[in-house]
């Protein structure tokens, strides 16, 4: 099949053309550095298929503009689907395939590299030694072992990452729609959300983004936490306001704040932007915490991860070929 395959980069490129080498009957793979978008749509046109990333915009004027076209798949290379009118795919009856699972060891892995390194103030430790600097002030840390940390949204991801702090000595909580009994029996409790906020604290999100999870971290919810909490999103940007977060690290109600996602990230990640100037305030000051580090939605990003991500993206698009859907990871609404 024909694939117009959007915000390629360099590293996208290998790994996929890789994949698709070691197919028995390889796709014909476009690959475009451009998002998908309205003004872009149009690069799809003699494909059968458009292959896009977490930034791409696939709302209800896009997918009317790909579905004149003819596209009736739409392979996210990606686990989560936020950026899809689903609602708007269906009606169109374009099916939207996802990664539902590549490596939730690797997201889970860089949660937990932003607690240590925001614990223990490893981003400014790095910086002071360089400078010939070998105080200690400012960069007391805590032990991890009998902390309590919150894990919302127990599947692939949280889970994994809940296993991996209860290994450190933490007392494990979590909050999830459907509770997973096996966790549970593993003895991590869960808990209502109000319960999770008290008790916190490190609070982790691994839950989608979607209409109940959207701003989750608000000032109501900040207000029931406690002093000092860690909160770190690898999940999406949208899961946490930002603006309340900032207010909450001023008051200094938020000790420490670990980002791999960012609400208004699509005009900023997955670029080199070292040339010009930040022109998102309130990005430009949640720079300005030092208990505050944020990373390039880059959780996802290692060579497992990657390699998964093409196979099973590709292997999406040969199931749909040969009209096999129910090898697929279909997204439905
Ligand atoms: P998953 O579908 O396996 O797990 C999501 C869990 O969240 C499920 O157990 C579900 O029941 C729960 N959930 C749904 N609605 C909820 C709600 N309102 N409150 C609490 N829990 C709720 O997904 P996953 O593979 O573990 O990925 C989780 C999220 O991580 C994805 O949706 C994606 O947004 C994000 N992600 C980020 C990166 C990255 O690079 N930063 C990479 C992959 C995934």
């Amino acid at each position: 099949m024909k694939v117009a395959i959007f915000s390629t980069k360099a590293y996208d490129k290998v790994f996929l053309v890789q994949a698709n080498n070691a197919l028995s009957q390889p796709h014909q793979l476009i690959f475009h550095d451009v998002k998908l978008s309205a003004a872009s749509a149009l690069l799809a046109q003699g494909c059968g298929a458009v292959c896009c990333f977490v930034n791409d915009t696939v709302d209800a004027t896009v997918l009317q503009q790909l579905a004149d076209f003819g596209i009736k798949l739409i392979a996210l290379r990606c686990a989560g689907f936020n950026q899809v009118d689903l609602v708007a795919a269906k009606k169109l009856g374009i099916v939207v395939a996802r990664v539902a699972e590549y490596s939730p060891h690797a997201v889970a892995e860089h949660a937990l590299g932003l607690i240590l390194m925001l614990n223990r103030n490893l981003h400014r430790a790095y910086h002071r030694v360089r400078e010939n600097d070998y105080s200690l002030n400012g960069l007391l840390g805590f032990d991890m072992v009998n902390k309590t940390v919150a894990v919302i949204g127990t599947g692939k991801i949280g889970q994994v990452f809940a296993k991996m702090v209860q290994g450190l000595g933490c007392k494990v909580i979590a909050y999830d729609t459907q509770p997973d009994h096996a966790l549970a029996a593993a003895g991590i409790h869960y808990c209502s959300l109000a319960e999770l906020w008290s008790q916190a604290d490190i609070i982790s999100l691994h839950c989608p983004l979607n209409s109940q999870t959207h701003h989750l971290i608000n000032p109501d919810s900040i207000a029931q936490m406690k002093q000092g909490v860690m909160i770190i999103n690898t999940g999406r940007g949208g899961l946490i306001d930002t603006r309340a977060a900032i207010a909450g690290l001023k008051s200094q109600k938020i000790g420490y704040m670990g980002l791999d996602v960012y609400e208004e990230e699509g005009n900023l990640f997955f670029e080199d932007k070292s040339n010009q100037l930040l022109q998102d305030d309130v990005f430009a000051r949640l720079l300005t915490f030092p208990n505050v580090v944020i990373t390039g939605h880059q959780a996802f990003f290692t060579r497992e991860a990657l390699t998964a991500i093409a196979d099973i993206t590709l292997a999406n698009i040969t199931h749909f070929e040969c009209g096999d859907r129910a090898k697929m990871v279909v997204v439905d609404c």
